[in-house]
């Protein structure tokens, strides 16, 4: 973590203030008095205080720790934590939380929050002599606050409508917002949807139509932040909730529980307890006309997944003895909701979809297992809309195209194998790593339509990158293929073994 002051101004605010603000320049530094805490103003925000959180832990004495991965900083005050992260207006004080009047800023291994505000939050906990230089009342940052009520409105109207499998709130906006300046929190019976840089148009009307588990919405503008607040006729589990942009919207779904019909659910519970792994089902993406990704050295992922699917199948049948049905043995084309409708007519009790990742950077590498649920991070809902595309030479067939809304609520409905699959999804994380040793880039959740429908246990692999030079040139050698296959084989018996235990 580096300091301001050893920054060069200039070099400092450059990089970081056009990604953080666009381009409003000029910002200055100021230098006060003579507790030598540097600051910086930022001229969109009538030259609010900023400060960088390791200059002040230094000048007040506290002991930090910051994470560069989740852009995170802990603040030791007296015996308390407060956790600052970057682009979220929300300070976590132990389990309390507590919102700035903007949100904390990324800067170079550091996080600039508000100076007066955050001072504020962290004055009652500091033990030892408050400096004078803190103590300027927080006009400054209020009136910077309200003067922030004068832009133009950019949230225009709340939609909830009620549908058959949940609630589907649509936040109309005019311009798009990045999926990071919104966030949810529950509290008593509300839900809290916060979108930083909104403002609300005074007239903005809001509608509930249809049987929607939203009774009330309040929306609230303060400073930067529009606060949306929904009163919720239940408790909903927060990690059902899904939030996507399209465009000038903002959607907001809340799955309801009760869209799998109770007889479904019951023979789901008979289903489990008489489960035996015996068979597995084996899905190598694409195939026909859609030949999925294609490396730099003109390798096709369609290629490549059939190609390690029939080794997998060899080895399962051999080393574990078990039935293996695969959705496709030869170059065809199949529609992704055949693939889980062959799976569930099969009796299929794993559901593993093959695939090769893609990014538009040639650098990035490494595996990932997927599993389906609401996408948490963009990384996996960009990789979800990439292996979605399929859906495209489907309609040339006049394939049935789902609204990405009604899929998103369907998808979290239907997967009442959560668990399992994402327990198994670990598995496979951990024998690629240990078998195949490519970077690992973790378990993720993302709507993946081809896992959508799947009554058992699913996860999608992506191998490695076939867009890395590299990794295309291993995806390519039948030595790799042969130790994915192993891992994946690997996994399957752990997880059979596990899974059959009694869970
Ligand atoms: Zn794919």
């Amino acid at each position: 973590m580096r300091a301001l002051s050893k920054i060069l101004p200039c070099l400092y605010c450059l990089p970081a203030f056009i990604f953080a603000f666009g381009l409003n320049l000029p910002c200055a530094f100021s230098q006060s008095g003579k507790g030598e805490l540097r600051t910086v103003t930022l001229a969109q925000y009538r030259n609010l205080e900023y400060v960088a959180l390791g200059d002040l832990a230094a000048y007040l004495n506290l002991r930090t720790f910051y994470s560069e991965k989740a852009r995170k900083m802990i603040l030791y005050v007296g015996d308390t934590e407060v956790k600052v992260t970057a682009m979220n207006p929300f300070v976590q004080i132990d389990d309390r939380m507590a919102q700035l009047p903007y949100e904390a800023h990324y800067a170079d291994e550091d996080l600039l929050v508000p100076l007066h505000a955050f001072a504020e939050l962290i004055r009652p906990l500091y033990r030892g002599t408050w400096p004078e230089r803190l103590k300027k009342s927080t006009a400054r940052d209020s009136t910077s606050a309200t003067s922030s009520l004068t832009r133009a409105p950019n949230i225009v109207k709340i939609a909830v409508e009620g549908k058959t499998n949940g609630t589907l709130i649509r936040i109309q906006t005019t311009q798009p917002f990045a999926r990071r300046h919104v966030s949810t929190r529950f509290s008593r019976g509300w839900m809290y949807v916060d979108i930083v840089g909104g403002k609300i148009a005074s007239n903005a009307p809001t509608s509930i139509q249809g049987a929607s588990i939203v009774k009330e919405v309040r929306p609230v503008q303060t400073g930067m932040v529009t606060q949306l607040s929904f009163r919720l006729e239940k408790e909903i589990d927060a990690n059902q909730l899904n939030i996507s942009n399209q465009g000038n919207t903002i959607l907001v779904s809340l799955p309801t529980q009760e869209v799998v019909p109770e007889a479904v659910l019951r023979n789901l519970e008979m289903d489990r307890q008489k489960w035996r792994i015996d068979t597995i089902v084996l899905d190598p993406g694409h195939g026909g006309r859609d030949p999925g990704a294609i490396g730099p050295g003109g390798t096709k992922e369609k290629e490549i997944t059939l190609q390690v699917a029939l080794r997998l199948k060899k080895l399962i049948e051999k080393e574990l003895g078990l039935r293996v049905v695969m959705t496709r043995e030869n170059d065809t084309f199949i529609k992704l909701d055949e693939r889980t409708a062959m799976a569930n007519s099969a009796q299929g009790k794993v559901f593993i979809s093959l695939h090769c990742n893609a990014n538009k950077s040639r650098r990035v590498d490494g595996t990932t297992t997927y599993f389906l649920g609401p996408a948490k991070t963009d990384e996996a809902l960009e990789v979800a809309l990439l292996e979605n595309s399929v859906v495209k030479y489907e309609n040339e067939n006049g394939g049935t195209a789902h609204s990405d809304e009604e899929f998103i609520l369907t998808a979290m409905a239907q997967n009442a194998f959560h668990h399992e699959s994402e327990g198994f999804a670990q598995i496979i994380q951990e024998e690629m790593q240990s078998l195949v040793g490519l970077p690992d880039r973790g378990v993720e959740q993302a709507g993946f339509r081809v896992l959508v429908g799947a009554s058992m246990p699913n996860v999608l692999v992506e191998m490695a990158f076939i867009s890395n030079r590299k990794e295309e040139q291993l995806l390519g050698s039948g030595e790799t293929q042969q130790k994915i296959a192993r891992a994946i084989m690997h996994s399957i018996k752990r997880f059979k073994e596990k899974y059959e235990q009694g869970s």
